[in-house]
């Protein structure tokens, strides 16, 4: 039998092999000499993958994924694939859709080393995750059709679809300061009303657990005025895709934020937030940090390992702190000096 974690690596494209460069190299640095074992597979996905087999997600790039423990992806597409029948994005959607990927968590950390990034005034530590569901809503729901007068698209959930999230949300707040704040529009819409009845349900199997709800206007007030008041807010797909951009822009840098996409049994995919970059692809110059930093996550929570993600955050900031990052963040290091400098401070910090 192989014992070994076996891990799927979706490059991509522009900054995508750059910045996966560095995730690797700092996954490479921080397993040695533990009993973390694991194997990479490297497959092309998005774009690449459209060069060399006319597919941005090709079967054996499915399968590799499907056997595997754990996925990390960079980033895809850019204006080489604009207006391809088959686009970089629409292989994003089946490999969603294909591992039940239902759920995406994104983290929102504004520590003391960050906090002079942030374009609000950070009084408090902030760290909250957001935790969208990604697969059904408005989205996905039909009917949904345009003529020259009248368009119509329908935000549908079932209550399983609703359930299934809302664990994932409450599981991580036990992990994290026991508190959930469900995200909706229940003055309004049915669909939010649905939540609230399932949502409750799901929050009395969890009591140590703080529960609270938040229309989604004042939600989207109180992530600049209080970001600080949350743990893990739960929300439906739409307003989960509007709130982590907000979430992100507080931190002021985009080239820093990780996020996990999981599902019930398939394994989980980990990627930056941010997109190929194709304006400083080649140049590099691409913050490697968001890439190193989803390789903690998938260490935290595919594999367990608060430790070796500990190390690595550890890193991070003292790359930071020491103003040893690229143009993005205000520094003028390379991708290649900045993940030299983490693997030299995991290395000395062992
Ligand atoms: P997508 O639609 O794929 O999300 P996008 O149009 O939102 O792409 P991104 O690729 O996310 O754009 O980039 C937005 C801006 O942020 C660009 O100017 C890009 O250069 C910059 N950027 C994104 N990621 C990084 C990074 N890792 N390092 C430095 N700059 C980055
Ligand atoms: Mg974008």
């Amino acid at each position: 039998m192989n014992s070994k974690y076996q891990i799927a690596v979706l490059a991509g494209d522009y900054i995508g092999p750059e910045i996966m460069a560095s995730g690797l190299q700092v996954l490479k640095t921080v397993s040695e000499n533990t009993d973390f074992d694991y194997e990479i597979s490297e497959v092309p996905f998005g774009g690449q993958a459209i060069d060399q087999t006319n597919d941005p997600l090709p079967d054996a790039t499915l399968e590799t994924c499907q056997n595997s423990d754990a996925i990390l992806l960079a980033a895809i597409g850019g204006p080489k694939w604009d207006g391809v029948e088959k686009s970089p994005e629409s292989g994003l959607l089946r490999i969603r859709q294909e591992l039940g990927l239902f759920t995406n968590i994104r983290p929102t950390i504004i520590n003391s080393t960050m906090k002079s990034f942030s374009p609000i005034k950070i009084t408090e530590p902030i760290d909250f995750v957001i935790v969208r569901e990604l697969t059904s809503g408005i989205y996905f729901g039909q009917p949904r059709e345009k003529s020259q007068t009248q368009a119509i698209d329908t935000m549908r959930y079932s209550s399983e679809e609703i359930r299934r999230v809302a664990k994932v949300a409450f599981d991580m707040a036990m992990q994290r300061n026991k508190h959930v704040t469900l995200v909706d529009k229940a003055n309004v819409l049915a669909t939010s009303k649905l939540w609230r009845e399932v949502v409750i349900d799901v929050a009395r199997e969890y009591p140590e657990v703080k529960y609270d709800t938040s229309y989604v206007d004042s939600a989207a007030m109180k992530i600049i005025s209080k970001p600080g008041q949350f743990d893990v807010i739960l929300t439906e797909n739409l307003f989960g895709d509007i709130l982590s951009d907000e979430a992100a822009q507080i931190t002021g840098s985009l080239g820093t934020i990780p996020s996990m996409s999981k599902g019930e049994v398939s394994p989980a995919l980990y990627e930056p937030i941010h997109g190929s970059a194709p304006d400083i692809a080649g140049k590099g110059i691409a913050n490697p940090l968001s890439m190193i930093k989803s390789v903690a996550m998938m260490l935290q929570y595919s594999f367990g390992r608060m430790d070796l993600a500990k190390q690595i955050m550890t890193a991070v900031d003292k790359s930071v702190d020491k103003k040893i990052v690229t143009p993005d963040l205000g520094g003028d290091y390379s991708t290649t000096k900045v993940t030299e400098f983490i693997v030299d401070s995991i290395k000395e910090s062992r």
